[in-house]
């Protein structure tokens, strides 16, 4: 009865994990989202007020005009990006309507797109529905660099675009502005488009900077950038996304945005826009904040005898499975945590087609202080219980 790819796809893993928390009561470190109370208390104002003085119809299909000068200003101040934002700015509900719009309005059936394993999860199935063919090209860890060969390699003359995720989820790894132009010369060399999903643009750590395709003058008009505020903000409720793209890629984005959507509530539209415009020390603030959340889980891990990698931005840390006892694959193991330990976690294998690498676990780290501390206890506490398990 189902469309095939549909029909083929099971409940998401953000999604499933989060059930079995909330079935065992465990404290939720896989699915990505900040524990309430980490929202700005003055973007809470600017929506209650949106909500009681503002408009309730429909806005217009791209986007409040406040909110998408909002977002050409937010891009110039970080990163110095030239953007009309009356030509080349959609608001979107989330950045996953977003990629949706990307992927049905600019592929065609038999298309080939180019991911970056580990990959976010909702991008190869909305590209299958689209009819195009994801085509899979890995990094490695430990420290997961791009391989511009293998990523030549898997272009052929129906590759159309390539996903690239900065920072990326699930490994929190920032592309320098090497591998950035690497691509870049590839967009070129084949004729090809970037869809860049930037959600955790300012969730960049230890002073490094984010750095865009959309920079890069002689690609710029070959890339869709992608933000979401539900990561700036930590709403990740509020879905409220957009979009920045030359015109000739914007149009057709937006024709899909007004057949999947239309449009995006008011009230959290302006309220985002207050948010972007916030002065400079509310985004250095975020990134200060979740480095001391970063540190307060990783060290917290490595102390207990976790090999935990290093976390360059986004809110999520990986630890490897190796060190671990077998439990099977990382599946099972973050099952097992969760139900054992009390603690639940995201198994990257999620992140494959062939849910062949079973190498780390992620934990997500937007939580309070107390409730990072007692994940912590609570898995060393596991740790040495199997230990303890092991030698009687
Ligand atoms: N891309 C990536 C890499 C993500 O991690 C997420 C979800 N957190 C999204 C897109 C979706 O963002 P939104 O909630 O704005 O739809
Ligand atoms: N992006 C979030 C994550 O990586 C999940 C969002 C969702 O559940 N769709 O955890």
């Amino acid at each position: 009865m189902a469309n095939s790819v549909f029909g083929a796809t099971g409940t998401s893993i953000f999604e499933s994990m989060s059930r079995l928390a909330t079935e065992v009561k465990s404290i939720n470190l896989g699915q990505g989202f900040p524990e309430n109370g980490l929202e700005p208390p003055e973007l809470i104002e600017a929506a209650v007020r949106a909500v009681r003085d503002g408009a309730h119809q429909y806005p217009p299909m791209m986007g409040l005009p406040a909110l998408r000068q909002a977002v050409a200003d937010n891009s110039k101040r970080w990163l110095g990006l030239d953007v009309d934002w009356e030509r080349e700015v959609l608001i979107t509900s989330g950045a996953t309507e977003a990629l949706a719009d990307a992927f049905l309005a600019l592929l065609e059936p038999g298309d080939e797109i180019i991911l970056l394993e580990p990959a976010y999860d909702s991008y190869p199935t909305i590209i299958r529905r689209a009819g195009a063919k994801p085509v899979r090209v890995r990094l490695d860890p430990p420290d997961w660099a791009l391989q511009l060969d293998r990523l030549e390699a898997a272009i052929t003359p129906r590759t159309k675009a390539i996903v690239l995720n900065t920072p990326m989820n699930p490994i929190g790894k920032v592309f320098s502005r090497e591998e950035l132009r690497g691509i870049a010369d590839l967009l070129l060399r084949h004729d090809l488009i970037a869809i860049c999903d930037e959600v955790y643009e300012h969730l960049v750590f230890d002073g490094r900077r984010h750095e865009t395709l959309f920079a890069f003058p002689d690609v710029r008009d070959r890339v869709v950038r992608i933000g979401s505020a539900g990561k700036t903000f930590s709403v990740t409720g509020w879905k409220v996304g957009y979009v920045t793209a030359d015109p000739k890629l914007l149009g057709p984005i937006a024709k899909a945005h007004q057949f999947v959507t239309f449009t995006t509530p008011p009230a959290l539209q302006s309220a985002v826009a207050y948010g972007l415009n916030l002065p400079d020390s509310y985004f250095e603030g975020l990134r200060r904040d979740m480095t001391w959340r970063r540190d307060l889980l990783v060290d917290g891990l490595r102390g207990a005898g976790y090999s935990v990698g290093d976390v360059a931005a986004t809110y999520f840390a990986v630890v490897a499975t190796d060190g671990l006892p077998e439990f099977g694959d990382d599946f099972a193991l973050a099952r097992r945590l969760t139900r054992e330990a009390g603690v639940t976690a995201i198994p990257i294998s999620a992140f494959y087609d062939a849910r062949d690498v079973h190498s780390h676990i992620r934990f997500c780290f937007a939580k309070s202080a107390d409730t990072l501390q007692e994940a912590v206890s609570r898995l060393a506490r596991w740790r040495e219980t199997l230990r303890w398990k092991a030698a009687s």
